[in-house]
């Protein structure tokens, strides 16, 4: 398919970045090769220079991670896409690409726990300091930008408090102080927000999520700019190795094929249960950005087009009590992943957030009553009548 810009969402889900080898093959084909040959010792010594495209090392470039990435650049309007063995590794391979010693993140502090991690663990051993900020709040952005700061990072929504940034208010802010903005749009992916259309510079994902779907492996991926995907963070990705085997690429590439229609029921079933579980009298407060009471959900119907499937609650009481609840489910998932066809059931401040300090939780919203839900595709009565296993436990 080379006519990509003129082709719909749904269209370019199915069929970008295959091209048909000579067996005219219907599927899209795994090439399992760690190298690849050359006709003559001139076209492998071309090829080593550069002077011509081909295949060399799957370190490199490999034909079923290709489709994957022109797939996934296709669908978030990226001129580029690179593939990696794991979110992580997409955030990491963006950050070495970039990044040099003295240069300066803001980031938001409601992003994934692990990314809280490199940043202030790993980069800083290295002379890239981070300043955390709240995500809604712009003032406190643009206060934390130093004449150094070269990334401005963020998710949104944020988990687990489904959070908002106004994405085209933080890159103009961006590119006011020349830095770039870079959104890990993990909880949406680009069937329900675009963030390069709104003007971000960098769109991170881990494909373990939504682009797969299923929960079967682990990915990730970095889009944006020939430049600076294609040259930096490539750069970085083929010299140091965090790729993504073509096995999991071709998992990820069948599951782009459906992503708009399980994101749309995964967003439906969501709100559903949200406005469910808005009328539990036990029920404290639902965060879920498609609630009408959710203070950014203007936000939220301007820069996506669903609301996503995560959302968390409040329950009255602590520690003791949401744990009866999860305890007393019987359906869903007791794990912290998301992103998957099965239901997921996670209490925040004792596995996702649990390395926070009381201070630290307080700080970042995460009370002990606090449960998060990463809504799957089973029959929303179903989802709710075990849900509703918790509430009776705590009558
Ligand atoms: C899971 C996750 C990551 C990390 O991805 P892995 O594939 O587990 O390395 C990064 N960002 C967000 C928002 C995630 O949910």
């Amino acid at each position: 398919m080379t006519e990509n810009d003129n082709y719909g969402f749904d269209t370019r889900a199915v069929r970008a970045g295959h091209r048909r080898t000579a067996e005219g093959e219907q599927g899209e084909p795994i090439f399992p090769t760690s190298s690849f040959v050359f006709a003559s010792a001139a076209e492998a010594a071309a090829r080593f220079a550069g002077d011509i495209p081909g295949n060399i090392y799957s370190r490199f470039t490999n034909p079923t991670v290709r489709t994957f990435e022109e797939r996934l650049a296709a669908l978030e309007g990226g001129e580029r896409c690179v593939a990696t063995s794991s979110g992580m590794a997409a955030i990491l391979s963006t950050c070495m690409g970039i990044l040099k010693s003295g240069d300066h993140i803001v980031s938001s502090r409601s992003v994934f726990g692990t990314t809280v991690v490199l940043f202030n663990n790993y980069l800083k051993k290295f002379g890239v300091d981070t300043t955390f900020v709240a995500l809604s709040d712009m003032a406190a952005w643009e206060a934390a930008i130093r004449p150094q700061t070269r990334l401005l990072f963020l998710e949104t929504p944020s988990n687990p408090l489904s959070e908002l940034a106004d994405i085209q208010a933080l890159a103009q802010l961006a590119h006011k102080h020349h830095c770039l903005l870079v959104v890990d749009n993990c909880f949406l992916t680009p069937a329900l927000q675009q963030p390069l259309a709104m003007g971000a510079d960098i769109v991170i994902h881990s494909a373990t999520k939504y682009l797969d779907g299923q929960g079967r492996c682990i990915g990730g991926a970095v889009v944006g700019t020939e430049q600076l995907v294609g040259k930096d963070v490539f750069g970085f990705l083929r010299t140091a190795g965090p790729t993504m085997s073509p096995f999991n690429a071709w998992v990820f590439l069948k599951g782009l094929e459906t992503l708009s229609l399980r994101m749309r029921a995964h967003s439906d079933n969501a709100l559903r249960i949200a406005l469910w579980l808005e009328q539990q009298s036990v029920v404290r407060q639902v965060n879920f950005s498609g609630l009408p009471s959710h203070p950014q959900h203007d936000l939220a119907c301007r820069q996506q087009k669903h609301f996503g499937g995560v959302l968390s609650f409040e329950i009255a009481g602590g520690k003791a009590e949401a744990w009866k609840f999860v305890d007393a489910t019987r359906l869903v998932s007791i794990t912290a992943n998301l992103g998957d066809t099965k239901t997921t059931l996670t209490h925040p401040a004792t596995t996702t957030h649990g390395r926070l300090s009381p201070e630290e939780k307080q700080a970042a919203g995460i009370s002990d009553g606090l449960l998060r839900i990463a809504v799957g595709l089973e029959d929303v009565a179903d989802i709710q009548n075990d849900l509703a296993h918790g509430f009776e436990a705590l009558r």
